[in-house]
């Protein structure tokens, strides 16, 4: 359908682009921006209860259109909007083992906010699997830790702090807090601006930093204390059972001297490896590694108080 020259300078000024999710047959134009989607609104309805509510509205007689679709406008990024889109329209988009974060980040920010619920959800599965509850999931994920549901780039743990954190998904913080603090290694490297693919910089916002400033004081102090992962380098007397005493003290004064030499070195879960090269005597070859365990489990445990945040069965997403 044709429309009246003034009616389309309305709609489509000389910024206005056409994106390439342009469908002839569409019934409702989005515009984000400067950038118009013709799309359908059956599958808008379909994926979303915002969409399905807006299409039942009576439509206002002077509503500006574009090829005869009405225009509807959305306060969002044009990229989000594309993003949840490409989803919508092409499903194996999705299947990719790993996407982006900047599409994950749209699915989760447009998600929320018009209840498109399968995307949302899926964008967090991604994120939460990432960032599991427990201990034993985290020593599930490969190590060295490289992400395997999400591309990595330089920033993306500050990304991933900044995303959960004003998302509300407030399950995945104690753990994107803490690999922060495990990649800038000091607390110099908290303030840096990271620059990104597309230019932009990324950083930590003051709530992030005042935590992980925190978070880091808090781990430092305790992390070589009894009970904690590193506290059995403290203990110069091996157990009752020992039997090659000299090997043993060797070992723990060895580790406490490497410890001490790098005193801020966030050790935090790091977990205890017997090697071929570690000369222990069988009960501390059984001791050590056990401490280590208990240390990194109470650890774990008392990892999101450390970040000031509630306890880990406290820590509700807010989706
Ligand atoms: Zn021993």
């Amino acid at each position: 359908m044709s429309l009246p020259p003034e009616k389309r300078r309305r709609t489509e000024d000389a910024s206005t682009k056409r994106s390439n999710i342009w469908y002839k047959d569409g019934s409702v134009v989005l515009q984000a921006q400067n950038t118009q989607f013709r799309v359908h609104w059956s599958l808008l309805s379909q994926n979303s209860s915002f969409f399905r509510d807006l299409e039942d509205l009576p439509q206002p007689p002077e509503q500006p259109t574009v090829d005869g679709c009405p225009v509807v406008e959305l306060p969002d990024d044009e990229f989000d909007v594309e993003f949840v889109l490409k989803a919508l329209y092409t499903p194996s988009f999705l299947y990719q083992t790993a996407l982006p974060l900047a599409v994950i980040a749209a699915h989760i920010r447009l998600g929320r906010k018009y209840d498109f619920r399968e995307l949302l959800d899926l964008a967090v599965a991604r994120l939460t699997f990432e960032h599991p509850t427990t201990l034993q999931e985290y020593d599930a994920l490969p190590k060295p830790y490289i992400p395997t549901r999400i591309v990595p780039h330089d920033s993306v743990r500050f990304d991933i702090v900044t995303l959960a954190r004003e998302n509300g998904i407030l399950s995945v913080l104690p753990l994107a807090y803490y690999r922060v603090l495990r990649t800038t290694h000091s607390a110099d490297g908290l303030f840096q601006h990271l620059e990104r693919d597309d230019g932009t910089q990324a950083s930590l916002a003051p709530v992030d930093l005042r935590r992980c400033v925190s978070g880091r004081e808090k781990i430092l102090d305790v992390q070589l204390k009894p009970g904690y992962p590193c506290g059995w380098y403290r203990s110069r007397v091996p157990g009752p059972n020992c039997t090659g005493l000299e090997h043993c003290v060797e070992l723990r004064e060895k580790c406490l001297r490497t410890y001490l030499d790098a005193v801020t070195t966030l050790k935090g879960l790091m977990k205890f490896r017997l090697t071929s090269n570690t000369e222990l005597c069988a009960a501390c070859a059984q001791d050590i590694p056990k401490s280590n365990a208990a240390g990194r489990r109470r650890m774990w445990d008392e990892l999101p108080g450390f970040f000031d945040l509630p306890p880990w069965g406290e820590l509700k997403n807010e989706l």
